[in-house]
């Protein structure tokens, strides 16, 4: 332990990612500097859920008792058909004790994120962007989708489209409800869950062949959301009625990179590893990348071997965590027999076997990345 003292770092990107690394770096005693084009860390984007694998890196790095102020606890998740009938449920909380599920608007964390980084000597310069990738003993490029960096190490990529687009929108929270709620019709699903601070956040995906550009801030006519499901039950009318602007954006499979870093430069969170949304793992893989990245660093005083680790440590599990979220997209959206078969073997699993259906994604949530074995 101890490489990270006074090691000069340059980071783009003042999301998740990397706030998250900022952060960490700081902590062990690196000199980090951030770049973000962003003029401010702004109210866009919506609801993220962090699971306890994200949470224990979160919770070492100080900041459950802020992140308890600005989120809501999650018990767990439960799934509807379209007319609002339970199909399954998956208490994934209660099966936890003290591993918090946590709700929580994206902007607060990156405000929760970005004042930590600030107090632990993080230099974090807005209105900064980087179009020529500077010179720095080490660069770390947590620069999303379209990542420069990734670009840098491993030349252009052509993701696909996946024939699903998906709006988001945040409405008044009227019945606080700990669950995050999945609504499955034919080729579409919605899921709620509420914020805290008196706002539900609602994402909506539909299986539709024409073309939306992939970003954060398309926004889309209320009317298109309410048409597309106009056909749901349950509360799902009563949310969508109060919907008054939607953001809409496409959803596009990417290849995980090849190559995640060279000598003196390395990528993490969407730069490397974008993910579809259907296991609400993409911002707890950026935190999950951003501590083992620190872990090797720290630990691992030649740098090409401290990122060649990190790349071994973490390719196989988000290769996993990606597979997981692109079969949900399947199952969420079975029409015809496909349909009737799943839902009703959901329902009896749910009754007859609970724990099975619990445990089917405990390798994800039961990870721990302080436990991972760096050097
Ligand atoms: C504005 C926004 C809203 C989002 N809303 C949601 C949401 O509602 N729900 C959800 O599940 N996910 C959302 N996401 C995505 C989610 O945050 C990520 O999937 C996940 O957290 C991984 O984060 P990341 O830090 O790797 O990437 P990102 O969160 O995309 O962060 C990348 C950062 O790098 C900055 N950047 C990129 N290029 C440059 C450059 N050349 N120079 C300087 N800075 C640069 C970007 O401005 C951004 O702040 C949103 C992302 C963004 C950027």
């Amino acid at each position: 332990m101890g490489h990270l003292t006074n090691r000069d770092i340059t980071i783009i990107g003042a999301g998740v990612a990397g706030l998250t690394a900022a952060l960490a770096l700081a902590q062990r005693g690196a000199r980090v500097q951030v770049h973000e084009r962003a003029g401010a860390l702004r109210e866009v984007g919506a609801g993220l859920q962090i699971s306890p694998n994200a949470g224990r890196v979160l919770d070492a790095l100080g900041l459950s008792a802020a992140l308890d102020a600005v989120s809501a606890r999650s018990e767990g998740v439960v799934l509807h058909d379209s007319h609002g009938r339970q199909v399954a449920a998956m208490p994934l909380a209660a099966h936890r004790p003290g591993q918090p599920f946590r709700f929580i608007h994206r902007a607060r964390l990156v405000e929760v994120l970005e004042q930590a980084a600030r107090a632990a000597g993080a230099d974090i310069i807005l209105n900064a962007e980087v179009t020529e990738l500077p010179e720095s003993p080490l660069l770390i490029g947590a620069d999303g989708l379209h990542s420069r960096v990734r670009s840098a190490l491993n030349g252009a990529e052509t993701p696909f489209f996946t024939g699903q687009t998906a709006w988001r929108a945040l409405i008044p929270d009227t019945a606080p409800d700990p669950f995050a709620r999945v609504f499955m019709g034919p080729g579409r699903h919605l899921v709620s869950y509420p914020l805290g601070a008196g706002l539900r956040n609602l994402v909506a995906v539909i299986e539709r062949p024409d073309w939306t550009a992939e970003g954060w801030s398309h926004e889309d006519d209320p009317a298109h959301l309410r048409a597309a499901f106009a056909r749901f039950g349950g509360p799902v009318p009563g949310w969508l009625a109060q919907v008054d602007r939607v953001g809409v954006w496409g959803l596009f499979r990417h290849q995980i990179a090849a190559r995640w870093q060279d000598d003196r430069r390395v990528i993490l969170g969407d730069a490397v590893h974008p993910t579809l949304p259907f296991m609400a793992q993409g911002a707890v893989m950026a935190i999950e990348d951003a501590w083992i990245l620190t872990e090797c660093l720290d630990r691992i005083a030649d740098q090409p071997a401290a990122l060649a680790r990190y790349q071994a440590l973490r390719a196989p599990r988000v290769a996993r965590v990606i597979q997981a979220a692109n079969a949900n997209a399947r199952n969420y959206h079975l029409s015809g027999p496909a349909r009737l078969i799943g839902h009703t073997g959901l329902r009896a699993m749910s009754k007859l076997a609970p724990g099975a259906l619990l445990g089917k994604f405990d390798w994800i949530y039961d990870y721990d990345p302080l436990a991972e074995k760096v050097a």
